[in-house]
């Protein structure tokens, strides 16, 4: 640092970026302090001064899950920038359209926050969040399956996805238990990180640990929806129930893996299992 320069005064430099707005405060009477996603930035705090006066250039700029161009001012010595100019990139209105796409949307920004807080912050968490958004945007379905192939990809993106196909121990063929019955089901274990083969099944359950079962059309769709662009699962034509059951288990994965619940999802995972055996049995994940 120059010793010229004045005592207190640290040098700032100037950014831009796109953004997803993770975070909002109200700051003050008028101002907003914003948590920001960005591609080359990563997660950025800002002081939008102002943003409730409604001559504010920012007024009703900073909103839930748009796109948005800015442009701020972080000084070397402070985590807070300040936001200098913003403009609104993509607006997503048909989120706000149903109860259940806002949700979803709420989701997708709720578990964002949640990884880029715990410090995984890379391009590749702000490129699936705009895109899961844009898809939840152009959906004409519920939001389920989308949401679930949202979910997948983000523990994939945390090295966290599931084995769904084969052994998450080996990664040899793991074959359904009871390939005869109405719903055949693998051997699955959350926390050895997905299917299992029967010699790993027995291995993982004489450890200690509990090793359940789940459908494999469960694990199938979960497969698809893992490998599918997010766009193309509004299309899945999956029937409702079917969604659901893929949903229920990317979002008790992510759970347990990421040891936290959205709240926007905490109803929805305070029911019971909906891939659990119908009759009732113990040995469910
Ligand atoms: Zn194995």
């Amino acid at each position: 640092m120059p010793r010229s320069r004045p005592a207190g005064r640290r040098p700032a430099s100037r950014a831009s970026g796109h953004g997803l707005l993770l975070r909002r405060t109200p700051f003050g009477e008028t101002s907003l302090v914003v948590h920001v996603l960005t591609p080359d930035h990563g997660r950025v705090e800002l002081m939008a001064k102002g943003a409730h006066r409604p001559r504010s250039r920012f007024f009703g700029v900073l909103d839930w899950f748009d796109t948005l161009d800015l442009s701020w001012v972080q000084r070397s010595d402070s985590d807070l920038g300040t936001l200098r100019e913003g403009e609104l990139l993509t607006r997503r209105r048909q989120l706000t359209r149903s109860l259940r796409s806002y949700r979803a949307a709420q989701t997708v920004i709720e578990l964002t926050d949640l990884v880029t807080r715990a410090g995984f912050s890379d391009r590749g968490q702000f490129v699936l969040a705009e895109e899961a958004l844009d898809a939840l945007d152009q959906a004409q379905g519920p939001p389920s399956a989308l949401l679930a192939g949202f979910e997948l990809k983000l523990l994939e993106q945390l090295g966290l996805a599931p084995a769904l196909v084969t052994c998450a121990t080996c990664g040899a063929t793991a074959a359904a238990v009871d390939a005869t019955s109405r719903e055949p089901r693998a051997p699955f274990s959350t926390a050895v990180g997905g299917r299992l083969c029967p010699i790993h099944a027995n291995e993982t359950h004489a450890s200690g640990l509990r090793v359940g079962t789940l459908p494999v059309a469960i694990l199938e769709s979960a497969q698809l929806a893992l490998s599918a662009p997010l766009g193309d699962l509004d299309r899945a034509n999956w029937p409702a129930e079917h969604s659901i059951r893929v949903l229920d288990f990317a979002g008790r994965f992510l759970d347990h893996h990421l040891e936290a619940r959205p709240k926007s999802h905490a109803r929805f995972l305070a029911a019971p299992d909906r891939n659990r055996r119908t009759a009732p049995s113990p040995d469910t994940p």
